[in-house]
């Protein structure tokens, strides 16, 4: 009821009052006109008076049946149409009818339904692709930080062989000078001999620094061969199983049967495997779980032998990860490490066109891979 009364001169409603209105006005005028001609006796104001009613009465039953067939539903769809244009999807008509109106109504709703499935299909795709976006943008992050750290590495290793190189042979000098030295002292003289002794040590220390910055530098020579690496890892692990840092340490082998063989030097390898095993073994203090996996993986689709050596130490601080490949990095105790291992091991991997990387979290341990190309395949 509230709604017939907000009923406004230009709406349908409006207009259907004033049409119908001015037509039963009309149609009852000429009615009266018609009754005086052939009823003479009955007076106009008598004809007016009980005719009058009777027009209004049909004018109102008129307009109602009009506005409930067609106002009320049309003033549905402009509703809806507003609330539509206005972002809303989730307004719906109810009307059931089989007429025009109905037909109009589930059509507004059909395309209600599926404007509303177009917004959520589109709200979708662009956080798919707001997170394709950001996935990429941290992938070329890390993939400049990489590069920036093997061409830092890559002059880092030019200048290794440069200075081991200068100081090779210097050194070579003075440990077959010393030998000369000791074998020319006398006997008795036992504190020559000792200090002789301590110059010969202390020198191939230095060769053996020098030996590790050759191998980071790639200068050394190389014996490549197939190589499976689940053989390889199997023997450096029955190799080091000895050894007392790892009697309290487990392993859990994942390795992939059917691995391709890889073209390398199976003495450098295994001198990786022995430097990722030291450290991991070293960082969990001697207790924990050391996983090893190998696998084949696609990097820009050429085909790699990966293996992963995973421990459950504290892992890497955010700091330090970007320099554990430089030589001489070490946040071990001094006479503990040498910064080498990794440095070599790096070396020794870009030397086979593989790739070293670690991935750590803090608290978590610390997972180191290598890739090496694979041999193709013979059918
Ligand atoms: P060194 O073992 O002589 O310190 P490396 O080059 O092998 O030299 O290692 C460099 C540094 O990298 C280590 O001192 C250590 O801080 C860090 N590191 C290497 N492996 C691990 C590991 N598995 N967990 C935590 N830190 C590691």
């Amino acid at each position: 009821m509230r709604s017939l009364l907000k009923i406004r001169v230009h709406s349908i409603a409006g207009k259907l009052i004033l049409g119908i209105g001015s037509l039963m006005v009309f149609v009852g005028f000429l009615f009266a006109l018609t009754f005086n001609k052939e009823f003479p006796d009955v007076p106009l104001e008598k004809t007016f008076y009980y005719g009058g009613p009777f027009v209004v009465i049909i004018s109102v039953i008129l307009f109602l049946i009009l506005y409930f067939l067609v106002t009320k539903p049309l003033s549905y769809l402009v509703e809806g149409m507003k609330r539509l244009s206005a972002g809303d999807m989730d307004y719906r008509i109810n009307i059931d009818s089989d007429d025009e109106i109905g037909l109009l109504a589930h059509s507004f709703n059909a395309m209600s339904d599926e404007l509303k499935e177009y917004k959520e299909k589109m709200e979708n795709w662009t956080k798919e692709l707001e997170e394709e976006v950001q996935k990429k943008a941290t992938e070329i992050y890390k993939a400049q930080e990489q590069l920036i750290n093997t061409e830092k590495l890559a002059s880092l290793g030019r200048m290794a062989a440069g200075v081991a190189h200068e100081i090779n042979n210097p050194l070579t000098g003075i440990v077959t000078f010393s030998h000369l030295m000791l074998r020319r002292t006398p006997p008795e003289n036992v504190q020559d001999i000792e200090d002789i002794n301590t110059i010969i040590d202390q020198a191939e220390r230095c060769s053996k620094i020098i030996k590790g910055l050759l191998g980071f530098s790639r200068k050394t020579a190389s014996e490549k061969g197939p190589v499976n690496l689940n053989t390889l890892i199997s023997n450096t692990l029955a190799m080091v199983g000895r050894q007392s840092r790892f009697h309290n340490i487990r392993f859990d082998m994942r390795l992939d049967p059917s691995i391709p063989e890889v073209v390398a030097d199976p003495n450098q390898i295994q001198q990786v495997f022995l430097n990722l095993l030291i450290n991991a073994a070293d960082a969990m203090e001697k207790k924990g779980t050391v996983t090893i996996a190998t696998r084949v993986v696609k990097n820009n689709g050429r085909e790699s032998a990966e293996l992963e050596i995973t421990d459950t130490g504290p892992g890497i601080p955010e700091e330090i990860i970007g320099k554990i490949f430089e030589p001489f990095f070490t946040t071990k105790p001094a006479g503990k490490g040498t910064g080498l291992g990794l440095a070599v091991s790096y070396g020794i991997i870009k030397k086979h066109e593989g790739v070293i990387f670690v991935k750590s979290q803090l608290g978590k341990g610390a997972s180191f891979y290598i890739h090496l190309p694979v041999l193709p395949r013979t059918a």
